[in-house]
C-alpha cells in the first residue's frame, strides 16, 4: 500500500494539526510554516494527488472548497486574500494531496 501523505495522516488524526474547520468533504488547517498572518490549507478528504488527477465527478467537491474560501477569510477578519494551488513537482508542490492555500494579512 502507498505511504500516506502528511495530510492524510492529519485527516485520520494520526498526527496533530491546528484544525480550524471540518466537514464531510474537507478539512482546513493552519499551515505549519505560515507565509502570512493567516495561512490556511483547504484539503479535500478524498485522496486526489494533484489538479491533474481531477475528474468530472470532483466538480462539486472543488466548488464546495472554492465557496469555503471567502467564508474562511471573513471568519479570520480578512478583507482580501490570496489563493494558491501548487501543482506537480515543477509547480512547487511538496505534499501530493491536493490543497488550496489561503493567505492574508
Ligand atoms: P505545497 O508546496 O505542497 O503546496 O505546500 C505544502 C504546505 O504544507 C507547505 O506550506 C507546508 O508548510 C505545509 N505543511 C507541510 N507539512 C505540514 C504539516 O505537517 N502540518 C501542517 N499544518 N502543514 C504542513
Amino acid at each position: 500500500m502507498e505511504e500516506k501523505t502528511v495530510f492524510e495522516k492529519i485527516i485520520d488524526r494520526e498526527i496533530p494539526a491546528d484544525i480550524v474547520y471540518e466537514d464531510d468533504k474537507c478539512i482546513v488547517i493552519k499551515d505549519i510554516n505560515p507565509k502570512a498572518r493567516v495561512h490556511l490549507l483547504v484539503i479535500p478528504k478524498k485522496k486526489i494527488p494533484t489538479l491533474f488527477d481531477l475528474t468530472p465527478e470532483d466538480k462539486d467537491l472543488m466548488g464546495h472548497m472554492m465557496l469555503l474560501l471567502p467564508q474562511l477569510a471573513q471568519a479570520h477578519n480578512l478583507d482580501g486574500f490570496k489563493t494558491l494551488i501548487n501543482t506537480g513537482k515543477s509547480g512547487g508542490q511538496e505534499v501530493f494531496h491536493l490543497h488550496i492555500h489561503l493567505m492574508g494579512n
